[in-house]
């Protein structure tokens, strides 16, 4: 017998809505006594069925909803069937790149799991209890829906400590990943350290984005500003930009991008990458009057969660405002945010602020986001957390 969750009246609503989190402040009582990661029951207060969903007793979302057919039985089988829906759903996404989400957590229906793909090599991400709990299960299904032998599993997020569980990370099976997998995207060679890297190893989610800047940036003068390892750069050098300043504050991360642009043999008649702090850049740059007619801005994320909002939204602010003042006419602005916390709207609002201080006229050409291997629920909107805007100054 599963242990139930009944909900305080009125907390089902998010549920039937199909909101897959089920937090800690909605739940009435816990009927039975389950572990960490156990399929439990949820009912509304009235005693109805809501969902099956996996028990997080640490996390302030306390479930997480596997399945609101309560015919589901949610074994090695049922996730086994998860995971090769999801990644038959990229099957037509693998032409341009060997960089490839194949499970993108809530949006795949998996709540907690992120699995990449570089090449012939598999990562996956548990961050989530229930996730956890049928680790097993999640390394054979991959296994047999993709052919691969090799996982390496990267579960060093800190997500996974709000969750009370200790971090993980190494080989699953197969072959140990080295720190320089190559992996090819849209044609530009890059070199994945799959161990060491941020995320699982690369940002896969700004591939759409990268082919943009791409596309834009034949004949131009670009600033990368908080470049790691020099994704845009690159996908600009190779669509001809004509020099391209690239700053993060991290050494080995400008020494990576350094060797993959000698890797791709690509070219400009100046090309840096600088060490530094983007602010203190940002502000000389200015002062200096300096000119570039495209940047690309993609921080960190300056709003980790909902209390960080005001003082990232000032920093989203201050970037932005100093990379208007640097843009020629005629300059583009690809400008980026990854916290959860800013929503499309806040972020257009907070870049649009910048615009009036700036005194210039700039065009909304469109909006950006993560390419189509990281699903949005409808349902649950906390899943777009990656979102841009490409502007142009007149
Ligand atoms: N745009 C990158 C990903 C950015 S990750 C890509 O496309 O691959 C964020 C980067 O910002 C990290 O490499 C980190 O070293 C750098 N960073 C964080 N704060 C910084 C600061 N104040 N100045 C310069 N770089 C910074």
């Amino acid at each position: 017998m599963s242990a139930t969750l009944i909900l305080k009246p009125g907390k089902e609503r998010p549920l039937l809505r199909r909101h897959p989190w089920i937090f800690a402040g909605g739940i009435a009582r816990v009927s039975g006594k389950p572990a960490p990661g156990d399929t439990v029951r949820i009912e509304s207060a009235d005693g109805r069925f809501l969902g099956w969903a996996a028990f997080s007793p640490a996390s302030s979302i306390r479930a997480r909803l596997w399945s609101v057919d309560e015919a589901a039985q949610i074994d090695e089988a049922w996730i086994g069937q998860r995971i090769a829906a999801a990644i038959g759903r990229r099957a037509a996404l693998a032409r341009d790149s060997d960089a490839l989400r194949l499970i993108f957590g809530e949006g795949d229906g998996l709540p907690g799991l992120v699995v990449d793909r570089y090449g012939d090599q598999l990562v996956m991400q548990l961050m989530a209890t229930g996730v956890e709990r049928w680790r097993d299960a999640i390394a054979a299904a991959l296994r047999e829906a993709t052919g691969l032998a090799d996982l390496y599993e990267r579960s060093d997020a800190s997500a996974r400590e709000r969750e009370g569980l200790a971090l993980r990370e190494g080989t699953v099976s197969g072959r140990t990943p080295g720190s320089a997998l190559p992996v090819s995207e849209h044609g530009v060679k890059y070199l994945v350290d799959v161990p060491a890297g941020h995320k699982t190893g690369f940002y896969i989610d700004q591939r759409d984005n990268r082919l943009a800047v791409a596309r834009h940036a034949a004949g131009r003068s670009v600033l990368n500003c908080f470049c790691y390892t020099g994704g845009f750069t690159l996908a600009a050098l190779a669509g001809g930009a004509a020099s391209a300043v690239s700053i993060d504050s991290s050494g080995p991360a400008l020494v990576r991008a350094a060797e993959q642009q000698t890797l791709n043999g690509l070219q400009a008649a100046r090309c840096e990458w600088r060490e530094a702090d983007v602010f203190e850049s940002l502000k000389q740059m200015v002062a200096s009057g300096q000119r570039f007619d495209l940047i690309v801005l993609d921080p960190p994320k300056f709003a980790p969660s909902l209390h960080h909002v005001d003082k990232a939204a000032r920093a989203y602010k201050e970037i932005n405002l100093k990379a208007m003042r640097l843009l020629n006419p005629g300059g583009l602005l690809f400008t980026f945010s990854c916290s959860g916390a800013i929503d499309v709207d806040l972020f257009q609002k907070i870049v649009a602020g910048a615009v009036f201080d700036c005194g210039a006229d700039l065009q909304m050409l469109r909006r950006l986001q993560a390419g189509e291997d990281h699903p949005m629920l409808m349902t649950h909107p906390e899943g777009e957390y990656l979102k841009g805007l490409l502007l142009a100054r007149l």
